[in-house]
């Protein structure tokens, strides 16, 4: 369910559907920003007259290439592969790859979408863009991985740069993909250019705390939601979905925070253990060797294990969606509130349905949006190219200090914003208007380019 847009945007968002057939999820990313932006176009009528917003939901250029690539047992295999360079006016284009089979240019175009905005909230110098490719990585051997990233760097090499485009991991790409892209990188272009990844070994121009930055910003971020509430995350019961790089360190924070974990999950299915997930298990059984949740079970027999289990079925106050989009509906949304859930924040992009976010608002939930909530993870690559650029290397806490300075940064700019804008306690529309008047004002300064 969509509710209705200013009528001055409705024209736009038409035009939006007309040249982007078929593309769900690109529709519902830009709806949801259309639909903050009515009073943001009556305050600054400039951005109407230079047709800012129609600029914003055009990328600036997208690419599609064949990866073709030999498996294990020497047959020939064919995948698509995306980039969508989205928006440069206020940096590089910075966004990751992901390797899932479900990726097609809809979900890289939502993502390149979100991330534009997601990028200006941090306040850091990086513009955005996203990519991919319908590559399954589950069940391929390290050698598979390896000839698939070299094949799809040995395309798209011709596209990035420090100060072009740089990309990092996403669902299905981690440091081990990050390592092999940016390998075949340097080898291509005898170049050893640092900045051009995020998310590298440390061993190799990687920074620290990014590993763990994604998650740990969603929780600082629903720390300060909290706070502004008068309250805090000590004693709560939390629910993360996913069990992947976003969801351990969304977990590990809160845990540092004081809540208990009471589940996480995979697309297999949720594990629930009252006593608290124990994360050194979930690290273990998904960092090292690369197996299903289901396997916690074997060394919690107490915890619960239900294939193709609901995960917002499982009481908690606090409920961090931390896999993919869509994967929290109206249903769910009610079930949280129905069961005391107070705040929801988004380590994932875009995980909750329109009908939820509805749902969840108008029970006056906390509900922090992914672009605000999961924005520590790029604001931490941001830092990793400024360590690069200075061939610098700091250290775990002073990392995570800077990112724990932005987390409350963005949270205050949207809360201030959502205010000004006459929407209190709405960071929808806060995160929305705050990265888009960054957006637009510089796209404005620089011209019809
Ligand atoms: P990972 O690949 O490390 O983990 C993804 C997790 O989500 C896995 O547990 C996976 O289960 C689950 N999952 C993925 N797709 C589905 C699906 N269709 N249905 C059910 N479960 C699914 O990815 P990340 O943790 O890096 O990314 C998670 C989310 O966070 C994504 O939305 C991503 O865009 C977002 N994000 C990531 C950032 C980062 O720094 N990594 C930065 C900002 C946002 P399974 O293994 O069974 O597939």
């Amino acid at each position: 369910m969509t509710t209705q847009l200013d009528e001055k945007l409705q024209p736009i968002y038409q035009d939006v559907l007309n040249r982007n057939p078929g593309e769900a999820e690109f529709h519902q990313a830009v709806h949801e920003v259309l639909e903050s932006l009515g009073p943001v176009l009556s305050k600054h009528p400039e951005f109407a007259d230079r047709k800012i917003i129609q600029r914003l939901c055009e990328p600036e250029r997208q690419i599609i290439f064949c990866v073709p690539w030999q498996d294990d047992n020497g047959e020939y295999q064919i995948n698509r592969a995306f980039r969508v360079e989205f928006n440069s006016a206020l940096g590089p284009y910075k966004g990751g790859l992901r390797f899932h089979p479900s990726v097609y240019l809809g979900i890289v175009k939502f993502l390149g979408f979100e991330q534009v905005l997601k990028n200006a909230l941090t306040g850091l110098p990086i513009g955005g863009g996203k990519g991919g490719s319908d590559f399954d990585p589950k069940g391929k051997s390290d050698s598979e991985i390896m000839r698939f990233c070299q094949s799809m760097m040995t395309e798209l090499y011709r596209y990035l740069g420090e100060y072009t485009d740089v990309p990092a991991g996403d669902i299905g790409v981690g440091g081990r993909e990050i390592g092999y892209l940016f390998g075949q990188y340097k080898r291509i272009t005898n170049r050893y250019e640092s900045g051009v990844f995020t998310g590298k070994g440390l061993d190799w121009g990687g920074s620290r705390a990014r590993k763990e930055a994604t998650g740990f910003g969603t929780v600082y971020f629903v720390e300060e939601m909290l706070k502004a509430r008068s309250d805090s995350l000590d004693g709560k019961t939390c629910v993360v979905s996913g069990s992947g790089n976003v969801a351990i360190y969304a977990m590990e924070k809160a845990r540092d925070f004081g809540a208990k974990i009471v589940a996480c999950s995979d697309s297999g299915g949720i594990v629930v253990d009252e006593k608290g997930i124990d994360l050194e298990t979930v690290k273990r059984i998904k960092e090292v060797e690369r197996r299903r949740i289901q396997a916690y079970v074997e060394a919690h027999p107490h915890a619960r294990y239900v294939e193709g289990g609901n995960i917002w079925s499982v009481p908690c106050q606090v409920a961090l969606p931390c896999a993919t989009q869509n994967e929290l509906n109206g249903k769910d949304a009610a079930r949280l509130v129905e069961q005391g859930c107070i705040a929801v924040a988004e380590g994932a992009n875009m995980p909750t349905t329109t009908e939820g976010i509805r749902v969840l608002q108008d029970a006056g939930i906390a509900y922090g949006p992914g672009k605000a909530a999961n924005a520590g993870g790029v604001a931490t690559s941001a830092l990793e190219m400024q360590q690069n650029a200075s061939r610098d290397s700091w250290t775990f806490e002073y990392t995570e200090k800077r990112l724990h300075d932005i987390m409350i940064n963005i949270h205050r700019d949207c809360f201030e914003t959502a205010e000004e804008f006459g929407a209190p306690g709405n960071y929808i529309k806060g995160a929305n208007i705050h990265g888009f008047l960054k957006v637009g004002r510089a796209m404005s300064d620089m011209g019809l380019i």
